[in-house]
């Protein structure tokens, strides 16, 4: 087997911007503890991943690009350091269709599975799909993006968004 990771989790692009010197962690560890492996995969195993870290900002997202890319009212997303992402399963790194000229989605070209998302204005997070993680823990949703286009009967229960400090409007439907 070719256990040889890509240099690089992004796909080739002419002009892509990467800076390798960027430190990606946003959140502390605890004292002691040690940065964990997390291992995702598709349906199928032929694309498979690791991460590290504890998850970063995992919020579900109800835009239109979500929805369509999982066929469900959201997604759950969480991030980890993109510079810690290595494509470990026999298909190697993820096929990519990008949703927004900046935004980039990595999923598995024979079974359909979508298993992360790449900003090229946030370079230092890669962002998984949750429900592709094997380990899920640390990944209840602490935001909402899109909200408002979530469909009506969806109710979900979350911790206060911490970019929303504003008091919900009591008369909104
Ligand atoms: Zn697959
Ligand atoms: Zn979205």
């Amino acid at each position: 087997m070719n256990h040889t990771a890509p240099a690089s989790p992004q796909p080739a692009k002419p002009g892509h911007p990467r800076s390798e010197a960027v430190a990606p962690v946003t959140t502390a560890p605890a004292a002691g503890q040690v940065a964990a492996i997390r291992t995702g995969h598709c349906q199928c195993g032929d694309i498979a991943y690791h991460v590290a870290g504890d998850p970063i900002d995992p919020h579900l997202c109800a835009c239109p690009h979500d929805r369509r890319i999982s066929g469900g009212p959201a997604v759950l997303w969480a991030g980890f350091p993109a510079n810690s992402l290595r494509w470990t399963g026999p298909g190697g790194q993820s096929a990519w269709f990008s949703t927004w000229p900046t935004l980039h989605r990595g999923f598995c070209a024979r079974c359909g599975t979508n298993l992360v998302s790449v900003d090229d204005t946030a370079p230092d997070i890669v962002m998984v799909t949750a429900g592709s993680l094997t380990d899920q823990t640390g990944t209840e949703p602490v935001g909402h993006s899109y909200r408002e286009q979530t469909p009506p009967w969806a109710a979900f229960t979350l911790a206060p968004d911490p970019t929303d400090q504003a008091p919900q409007p009591s008369g909104a439907a």
